[in-house]
């Protein structure tokens, strides 16, 4: 049967793509090796460096997130590589599948999913690699199935003060354009990301970021590539164009984007993320319901992840949600399926749409008999009339 209104999609990726990328979508597609593509390309390529907020280059991949990741070991490590990996959560765990596939070693630095990675830990462990064998630190910066951020900046010091020479890559596929993200100020060397989380846009695009760094060392890397080659690629972004058929149209719908961060302004839209963020954890506490981040500065503004309470099932509450109320929740993955359901607070999103996302779930919480107090709402609207956006920057 149909149901009016609109679809709540307040999973934690893919997050509801605007009307405005819709429409910029919605183009003839064009010969990718005609003369007037290159000025499209130029602007994505360009403008990608302006998000990241890097000098270097960013390839753009007609992918998913997955396979940015595989792109970036593979161009920059040869096989039985040492990678260390920060277990934060589940995504984590599966860029760490990945790699074991690809032939690479990983040293697994496990922690409870419960919190970032941690800079002092990471320290001792590359301190007592006295013979760098390991290439890379992969961490992921918003860990999407825990709703944890790790410390970029932190963990680079880290790697700085034990004098170690791997690269820092950095999963930042839900982070990117929602959480703030500094690729050249925090000394990443590949920086992952994917299109339909902060970029707002349909799934198929996948991104690296690349310092000077990693372009070295893809020059001794012996990892078998050729799809995700670097080197290809960036002899084609030269011009404005790409080796192979790029996603055209999600590029039209990238360029949009880029545009409408920055008419925003990306502090904005960072600030706008952590209020939406507070607000949620907020509601969350009121409804006497935990948090799954347990460490305050390690908050995600991208999505919260909330426990329920032992005997309820999140994924009943989930589907209960969806049948009355239209709205989709994110799961619990792996080790918290169950546990945790996911509130993506993500992308092109308001006030208004947050206090719907909120009532959706108090209702819910009360139709699944999930023993909870009410008022979580009502706290949420308060926080966010007494912190309006431009006072919560300014905090
Ligand atoms: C979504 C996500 C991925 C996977 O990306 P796909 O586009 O599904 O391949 C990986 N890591 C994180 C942190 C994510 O949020």
């Amino acid at each position: 049967m149909r149901q009016a209104g609109r679809h709540f999609l307040q999973i934690p990726g893919p997050s509801a793509v605007p009307d405005r990328i819709l429409r910029a979508i919605d183009m003839p597609v064009i010969d990718h090796r005609g003369p007037g593509f290159a000025e499209l390309g130029n602007r994505v390529l360009t403008g990608m460096k302006s998000i990241f907020q890097c000098q270097g280059p960013v390839v753009i991949y007609p992918a998913s997130g997955t396979g940015a990741w595989e792109a970036a070991l593979a161009n920059t490590l040869s096989p039985g590589d040492h990678v260390l990996m920060i277990e934060t959560g589940h995504f984590a765990s599966m860029w760490k599948r990945l790699a074991e596939k690809y032939a690479l070693v990983p040293q697994v630095v496990e922690t409870d999913w419960r919190r970032g990675a941690d800079p002092e830990l990471l320290e001792q462990t590359l301190r007592a690699d006295s013979g760098s064998n390991i290439k890379a630190v992969c961490v992921v910066h918003n860990e999407t199935s825990t709703g944890c951020t790790s410390r970029i900046a932190d963990l680079r010091r880290a790697i700085d003060a034990s004098g170690h020479p791997a690269l820092l890559m950095v999963d930042t596929i839900s982070g990117l354009a929602s959480a703030d993200f500094r690729f050249d100020d925090w000394g990443v060397d590949v920086a992952i990301s994917g299109s339909q989380k902060g970029l707002m846009l349909p799934p198929g695009l996948s991104f690296n970021a690349v310092s000077e760094k990693a372009l070295q060392a893809a020059r001794s890397s012996t990892l078998h590539k050729s799809y995700w080659d670097w080197q290809e690629m960036l002899g084609a972004n030269e011009r404005g164009y790409f080796p192979y058929t790029p996603a055209t149209n999600l590029l039209y719908g990238l360029a949009e984007a880029i545009d409408m961060l920055h008419e925003e302004g990306l502090d904005n839209v960072f600030s706008r993320h952590q209020r939406h963020a507070a607000a949620t954890r907020l509601a969350v506490e009121t409804w006497g319901l935990e948090v799954q981040c347990k460490v305050a500065s390690e908050h995600s503004p991208v999505l919260t992840a909330v426990r329920t309470p032992e005997g309820h099932d999140a994924d009943k509450l989930r589907s209960t949600i969806l049948e009355h109320f239209n709205m989709s929740l994110g799961n619990g993955l792996a080790k918290v399926q169950g546990v945790v359901f996911r509130i993506g607070h993500l992308g092109d999103f308001n006030d208004l749409m947050l206090m719907a996302t909120l009532s959706g779930i108090e209702m819910g919480l009360h139709k699944a008999g999930v023993p909870h107090s009410t008022g979580g709402v009502q706290a949420a609207m308060d926080y966010l009339k007494d912190n309006t956006a431009a006072a919560s920057k300014a905090a």
